[in-house]
C-alpha cells in the first residue's frame, strides 16, 4: 500500500490532542530509518511566505490567495480521521501516530488490526509508575504495537487484591481492545525481542520462569501475561479470593490448564533471568502483604470455582487520563467490594492467625493449585 507524503497533516496530528503526544516517540531500534522532521512553525506563515513568493498586488488576488488560505488551514485543523488516539474505548480508533509512518519508499508501515490494553493493578507504586509508563509506551511504539496503559488503582482500604483489579481492567478497558497484558508496574522489559503479539491461539507468557528475575517454577505465570478477550472470558477472569500477596497467579494457571488453553512463553532469547527484565523492587521498601487471617491459607490453596469475573463486585470513584513523560495513561481509582461472610481475610486487622485447619478440606488434595516451592531451586532473592 502506498501513501502520499503529506507533512501539513503530519505536523496537524502530532499537535492535535495535547495529552496523547505522539510526536517524541524514539525510533524501532531495529531499523535505520530517520524520524520525519517536523517544523514547530505556525501553518498560517506558509500562507504568507506564499503571497510573498506571487508577488501579487491585485486586491482581488490577494483576497483569492487569503480564501484559499483559510480553506487549507480549516483542513489541517479538522480531527484526522486516520490517526486518533489509541484509547482502547474509541470504537474505530485507528492505529496511533508513533514517530514515523512512512519508511524511506513513503509506504506506511503494515497496520496491525490488534489492540492491546496493559493492565497494571495498582496501589502505591507511584515512583515505579513514573519510570513504568514512559518506558512501556515507547517499547511498545517500537514494536508498533497499538496499545493503551490502564492502572487499576484500589482505593478502599481493603487489602490488595490484584487478581480482581485485573477483572476490573478486564471490563473497563473496553471491547475494542482484543488483547490485555496482566502486567506487573515493577517489570521492565529490557530485550526488544520479547514481543507482545496477539495471542490468538492460547496465553502468552511474558516474564516466563526462564526470564523472570525471582520467580523460575515451571507453571509460573505472573509478572507479565498476554492473553486474548475471548480466552480470558472462557476462563471466568481471575479469582477474587485473593486479598494480600500471592497464589491468584497460580490459581490463573489451574483455571487456564482446564481449560485446556495451553501457555506459550518466548523461545530462543539471547538474554536470561538477569538482563530480560528489570525488576524495581526492593523487599525492604515494598514488603509483600503475606499475612494470613481466618482460613485463607487453606481456602486459597485450592482452586475456586465460584468467583471470578463474573462475580467481580466494584465500584469506579474516578477515572482520569493523564500523560507522563509522553505516554498516555488512564488511572480507574476502584473501590473493591468484599463479601466478608465469604473471603473474611479481605481484612486481617482484627484477627491475625489462621484458623486451625479443617481436616476435611486439608483432605482434599485434587483441587490444590500449587505445590509447596523448593525455594532454593525456583526463586531468586532478587531484592
Ligand atoms: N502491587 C501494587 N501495590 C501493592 C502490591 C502490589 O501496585 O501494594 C502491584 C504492582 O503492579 C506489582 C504487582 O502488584 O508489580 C505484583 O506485586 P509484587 O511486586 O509485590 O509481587 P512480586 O512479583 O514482586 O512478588
Ligand atoms: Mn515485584
Amino acid at each position: 500500500m502506498s501513501f502520499r507524503r503529506d507533512d501539513s497533516k503530519l505536523r496537524k496530528c502530532t499537535h492535535h490532542g495535547s495529552s496523547h503526544s505522539k510526536a517524541s516517540l524514539p525510533l524501532p531500534t531495529t531499523t535505520s530509518r530517520a524520524p520525519l522532521q517536523v517544523k514547530p512553525h505556525p501553518p498560517w506563515e506558509d500562507c504568507v511566505w506564499l503571497i510573498r513568493m506571487l508577488r501579487v498586488r491585485r486586491p482581488s488576488t490577494i483576497l483569492w490567495g487569503l480564501f484559499l488560505c483559510g480553506l487549507f488551514l480549516l483542513y489541517i485543523s479538522l480531527p484526522s480521521p486516520s490517526h486518533g488516539s489509541c484509547d482502547c474505548n474509541e470504537t474505530g480508533s485507528s492505529y496511533p501516530l508513533t514517530g514515523n509512518l512512512l519508511d524511506d519508499s513513503n509506504r506506511v508501515y503494515p497496520k496491525d488490526p490488534h489492540k492491546l490494553a496493559l493492565l497494571i493493578p495498582f496501589r502505591d507504586r507511584f515512583e515505579e509508575l513514573l519510570e513504568f509508563a514512559p518506558h512501556i509506551h515507547n517499547f511498545l511504539a517500537s514494536q508498533r504495537k497499538n496499545h493503551h496503559i490502564y492502572v487499576i488503582n484500589q482505593v478502599d482500604n481493603l487489602r490488595f487484591n490484584r487478581a480482581a483489579l485485573l477483572n476490573v481492567g478486564f471490563l473497563e478497558s473496553g471491547v475494542d481492545c482484543d488483547y490485555v497484558a496482566m502486567h506487573d508496574v515493577d517489570l521492565l522489559p529490557l530485550n526488544p525481542a520479547l514481543v507482545y503479539e496477539f495471542p490468538s491461539d492460547g496465553p502468552y507468557h511474558v516474564a516466563a520462569p526462564h526470564l523472570h528475575p525471582r520467580y523460575h517454577y515451571p507453571t509460573f505465570i505472573g509478572g507479565v501475561l498476554l492473553i486474548n478477550r475471548q480466552h480470558f472470558r472462557k476462563v471466568d477472569g481471575l479469582s477474587n479470593k485473593y486479598w494480600g500477596w500471592g497464589l491468584e497467579d497460580d490459581e490463573f494457571y489451574a483455571r487456564l490448564k482446564e481449560a485446556h488453553l495451553q501457555v506459550a512463553r518466548p523461545g530462543n532469547l539471547t538474554s536470561g533471568t538477569q538482563n530480560t527484565f528489570k525488576h524495581v523492587h526492593d523487599r525492604r521498601v515494598r514488603r509483600r502483604d503475606m499475612i494470613k487471617c481466618h482460613n485463607q491459607q487453606e481456602v486459597t490453596r485450592h482452586r475456586d470455582r465460584d468467583t471470578g469475573l463474573s462475580t467481580l463486585s466494584y465500584r469506579i470513584q474516578a477515572r482520569k487520563e493523564l500523560t507522563i513523560q509522553g505516554a498516555p495513561v488512564t488511572v480507574l481509582n476502584v473501590v473493591l467490594e468484599c463479601d466478608h461472610s465469604v473471603t473474611p481475610w479481605c481484612d486481617c486487622t482484627e484477627s491475625i492467625g489462621n484458623t486451625p485447619r479443617d481436616p476435611q478440606q486439608s483432605a482434599k488434595t485434587q483441587d490444590v493449585i500449587v505445590p509447596r516451592l523448593n525455594r532454593k531451586k525456583h526463586l531468586t532473592q532478587d531484592g
